[in-house]
């Protein structure tokens, strides 16, 4: 059973559980998706549908953002750690290594995917590059094309709005051949170090949204909207009294 966060069923596994269950579901190969929701896709959960069902039809839910972990303690229904999208995918990368599995990235500007595939493939000798694409392609079928064509074990989608990850996912998988696909958002700008994460002091005690803050203010208009998630919250905790 997912635990619900406003609607949004997360699994309430560890990194470790994640990234194991995640090399389950690659072995059988049926194009399976993972989604890392924030507390701004459940909102944007809360208002479109096809956003909502994108989110319930992945084999895995991982609470990424801190917002999330909040707002399951609010609810009495602790989930055991957040999970951000890009350790849960580097370490997947990391295993995936040791057996010589593929990965697909697929997102960003034209050239980033490139050099985070190339760094990665250093940082975790063993890993095979199936390709890269950049995330501005206007036709989803030509995508599919290449990505069919390389035949990877894992899929990394790093779309931005107003593509919609989590959708382009559910609407393509029918045409993907990959082991298992996942949604990373800025994830591949992060390993091409074309963005830096906050360090991990801050992203242990929880303040990796405040780094950003900094580092881009004009993010505040996105950012703003966490507290309404926490109210949100509240209002499901005391509406199930
Ligand atoms: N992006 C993309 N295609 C698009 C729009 C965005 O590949 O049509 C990429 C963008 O280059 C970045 C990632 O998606 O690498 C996340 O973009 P955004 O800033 O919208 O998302 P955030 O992670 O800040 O939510």
């Amino acid at each position: 059973m997912r635990t619900d966060v406003l609607g949004v069923g997360f699994d309430n596994v560890t990194l470790d559980e994640a990234v194991g269950r995640a090399l389950e579901i690659m072995d059988e190969g049926r194009s399976a998706y993972v989604v890392t929701p924030n507390p701004e896709i459940v909102q944007m959960c809360r208002k479109a549908a096809a956003v909502k069902d994108a989110v319930a039809g992945a084999a895995l839910v991982l609470p990424d953002g801190i917002g999330v972990i909040y707002g399951a303690k609010i609810l009495k229904r602790p989930l055991k750690e957040r999970v951000a999208g890009t350790d849960f995918a580097e370490k997947l990368m990391e295993r995936m290594s040791k057996t010589g599995k593929s990965v697909f990235f697929l997102g960003a500007k034209p050239g980033v995917a490139e050099l985070a595939a190339k760094k990665l493939a250093s940082k975790y000798p063993g890993l095979v590059i199936a390709g890269t694409a950049d995330g501005y392609f206007t036709d989803d079928g030509y995508a599919a094309d290449i990505i069919n064509a390389a035949n990877p074990d894992f899929l990394i989608v790093g779309l931005g709005a107003p593509k919609q990850q989590e959708s382009w996912m559910a609407s393509m998988r029918d045409k993907l051949r990959v082991g298992l696909m996942g949604g990373f958002g800025g994830s591949i700008d992060v390993w091409a170090g074309t963005v830096q994460r906050a360090p991990l002091g801050w992203q242990k005690a929880g303040f990796e949204w405040l780094y950003r803050l900094i580092k881009e203010p004009r993010r505040i208009k996105r950012q703003i909207k966490l507290p309404l998630f926490l109210l949100a919250v509240i209002g499901q905790r005391i509406g199930r009294k």
